[in-house]
């Protein structure tokens, strides 16, 4: 008989903190802003569905494991959800809740017509064949196939996933369903109706958003440093991208630790270098090695964390001499760590509008598997810059009108929307 893997409860947050209640503590104060009404903050502090499946594997050794996947539905109001899917050991219910909530504000932010959803597997893809990725992408799908849909649930990839799981959902839901459906989800290959400009397309709107922040503060693009935490998809094409508009890159980060150069390094040697070792920056030599928690702290103008949630805490915030924070990443400041940054003066730009690029690009995807159209790159770029640079202009707005920081702003301009498209609709 096969060895089975028993139901496992959820892995502990370990020490991080709970980034529900990170993402709680600041819908709370733009609540309180907003005068949010008692009933629609009800509906909104929760999530509308939460789906725990258990995914039975044969792995390559021929023995079944048994893992748990979860998606969390935080709301529809505005439109069929969208989200990520995260592969990862230290996936938690609480964080899947999180971001799914963050979805939510996140697609109401830049004001496209989605709902909010994210869903994880506690797996670690690292230890993980192609085949047994693929065996439990499609165990997952078929376990959720009820949720996803093209009008009802779309999903995408997050840390751990890219187009080939999301292929592997496509082509799984389609036989389900009979029907080919590649609006099901998004971050597809090219060649199977994946948009052009996706790829990028988070990175992408971090620099966007940088540029329109520097703007701001007075600051040119070509006499300003940075540091990027985090050298996967997003941290490596925020900082491509910033390296292109003449940003001096003086530090990245990534698992295998910090590389820090002052005269700035140059990025396209350190994405092939990335390339040429399975992913990895370990033996770059562009750059001398630095201890990782040193990166946040490190003497530059703009920090990105392009990497996981809370890394920014009361313990690191103190110290952080960067003017300027673009979130690349979910979450990556703790809700303990914004009175500091605040005190400090130094300008967020949230997560739920630095990365936004990324989903108002998956939107762009489904509305071309939809319309069976494919969009020329510039129309993607232009579009989507577009919507990035208006998206910050108005948080940036609500942020001086109500005097507060960008990170409440943007709450306050998502959690509007949400709260009006409920009065029109009503039905409760
Ligand atoms: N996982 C990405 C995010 O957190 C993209 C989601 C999507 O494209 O639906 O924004």
């Amino acid at each position: 008989m096969a060895a089975h893997t028993v139901y496992k409860e959820p892995a502990p947050l370990l020490d991080r903190e709970n980034p529900l209640e990170s993402m709680m503590s600041r819908f709370n104060i733009a609540a309180e802003i907003l005068g949010l009404d008692d009933e629609t903050y009800n509906v909104l502090k929760a999530p509308d569905k939460q789906v725990i499946v258990n995914l039975p594997v044969t792995m390559d050794n021929g023995k079944l494991r048994v893992f748990e996947g979860y998606r969390v539905i935080h709301n529809t109001i505005l439109g069929p959800s969208k989200g990520g899917i995260r592969y990862d050991k230290h996936v938690h219910l609480d964080e899947v809740k999180a971001l799914a909530a963050w979805m939510t504000w996140k697609c109401a932010v830049v004001d496209i017509p989605y709902g909010g959803a994210k869903g994880g597997i506690i797996c670690d893809p690292t230890t993980m064949s192609a085949g047994e990725l693929e065996r439990l992408t499609r165990a997952y799908t078929l376990a959720l196939k009820d949720v996803f849909g093209p009008d009802r649930d779309i999903p995408a990839p997050d840390m751990g996933t890219g187009p080939r799981e999301m292929a592997w959902l496509m082509d799984e839901f389609s036989k389900t369903s009979g029907a080919t459906s590649p609006a099901v989800v998004t971050g597809k290959p090219l060649v199977m109706g994946g948009s052009l400009g996706r790829t990028e397309a988070t990175g992408r709107g971090v620099m966007v958003s940088t540029l329109a922040a520097l703007a701001k503060l007075g600051l040119e693009p070509t006499a300003v440093s940075a540091a990027v935490q985090g050298f996967g998809n997003v941290g490596s094409w925020a900082a491509k991208l910033l390296f292109d508009k003449g940003l001096k890159i003086k530090g990245v980060s990534d698992i295998s630790g910090a590389y820090w150069n002052n005269n700035g390094i140059n990025i396209d040697d350190a994405i092939a270098y990335k390339n040429a070792h399975n992913g990895r920056l370990e033996g770059f030599s562009g750059a001398d090695f630095m201890n990782p928690d040193d990166l946040l702290t490190s003497d530059v103008d703009v920090l990105v964390p392009a990497a996981v949630e809370d890394v920014i805490t009361e313990h690191n915030a103190g110290n952080i001499k960067a003017k300027l924070i673009v979130e690349g990443a979910n979450g990556p400041t703790s809700a303990s760590a914004d009175p500091i940054i605040n005190e400090k003066g130094i300008m967020v730009v949230p997560d739920i509008l630095a990365n936004s690029g990324g989903v108002t690009v998956s939107y762009f995807e489904w509305v071309q598997n939809r319309q069976g159209f494919k969009w020329t790159e510039e129309m993607v770029t232009e579009r989507a810059d577009r919507i990035m640079s208006d998206a910050f202009e108005k948080v940036y707005k609500t942020s001086q009108k109500y005097k507060i920081p960008m990170r409440i702003a943007a709450y306050v301009v998502s959690i509007d929307k949400v709260a009006q498209t409920y009065r029109f609709r009503g039905g409760f």
